[in-house]
């Protein structure tokens, strides 16, 4: 059975004064069994992050919102993989944000993706289409390409060992107070599974987590979760907001909870 995971991508929100107690607050609301949970604050907040949660919480794990295709350089301003151990076990590689601002590639992200893995960290891959996409019906078509190109460069047997997340996120749900559907999530995390079986995944991809995000809160978090194919949320605005986060936490837990109760054969997934 997939993990059942909440990420909270805080973007370029808070600062290494702040950060700690942030993720202190929001660790304090989240204690859900079954609910891996995850914070990816700025690089520069990173060690107040991993500070405040060992003293709280260990259980909360940390990650950075990208990472660098090479392993040092002559790069200015840039982080490299190896920086990121000992501060961060997670990275998110090739967010929407970054493909439009970064003119990231799908083969860069590819190089990425390699650069993370090969430091240990658990990558989450972040694909999705633009509006134009989904309304001349190439939604599919788009995702696939994008995954097709980034394990050009990466072995799906060596990502499948790092536990690959993949995180389908639509760009015009970002940020953007609108959502897909939960049925339009599933259909294309079905999709997602069929694009990395393609590409060599083995056994199906059927263990590979997708979290849906785009404007992801307390309130439609349960649509997406009501989706079997659907494994949790990768969570920006709502991430900053402990309230938020408690809510959506909470409602992962549920499914982890019916989870685990199938897995102990409980199959009305009511547990006793
Ligand atoms: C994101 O940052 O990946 C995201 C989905 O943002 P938001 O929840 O604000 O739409």
């Amino acid at each position: 059975m997939r993990d059942v995971i909440v990420a909270a991508n805080w973007k370029m929100h808070t600062t290494p004064a702040d950060a700690g107690a942030l993720a202190a607050t929001i660790a304090g609301r989240t204690q859900v069994a079954g609910v891996t949970r995850v914070i990816c604050p700025p690089f520069v907040a990173l060690a107040a992050v991993r500070d405040a949660l060992a003293a709280v919480d260990t259980s909360v794990e940390v990650g950075a919102q990208t990472v660098h295709h090479e392993l040092a350089g002559a790069y200015t301003g840039e982080i490299a993989a190896p920086m990121l151990i000992g501060l961060a076990s997670w990275v998110i590689v090739g967010h929407s944000e970054r493909r439009r601002d970064a003119g990231e590639t799908d083969a860069l992200i590819g190089r990425k993706l390699g650069r993370a893995i090969d430091a240990g960290l658990r990558p989450i891959l972040c694909v999705g289409e633009q509006l134009e996409d989904r309304e001349a019906g190439r939604a599919t078509e788009v995702v696939d390409a994008q995954i097709r190109g980034a394990f050009a460069e990466v072995d799906p047997n060596v990502a499948a060992d790092a536990r690959l997340v993949i995180a389908y996120e639509p760009v015009w749900a970002i940020g953007t107070g609108r959502t897909a559907t939960g049925a339009d999530a599933a259909a294309m995390a079905d999709a997602i599974r069929t694009s990395l079986s393609a590409v060599g995944w083995p056994d199906g991809a059927a263990d590979v987590p997708i979290l849906y995000g785009g404007s992801v809160t307390s309130a439609n978090i349960g649509e997406f979760l009501a989706e079997p194919a659907i494994d949790g949320a990768l969570v920006g605005g709502a991430s900053l907001k402990p309230d938020e986060m408690a809510g959506i936490v909470a409602r992962a837990g549920i499914t982890a909870a019916a989870r685990g109760s199938v897995l102990n054969g409980d199959t009305d997934g009511q547990g006793g």
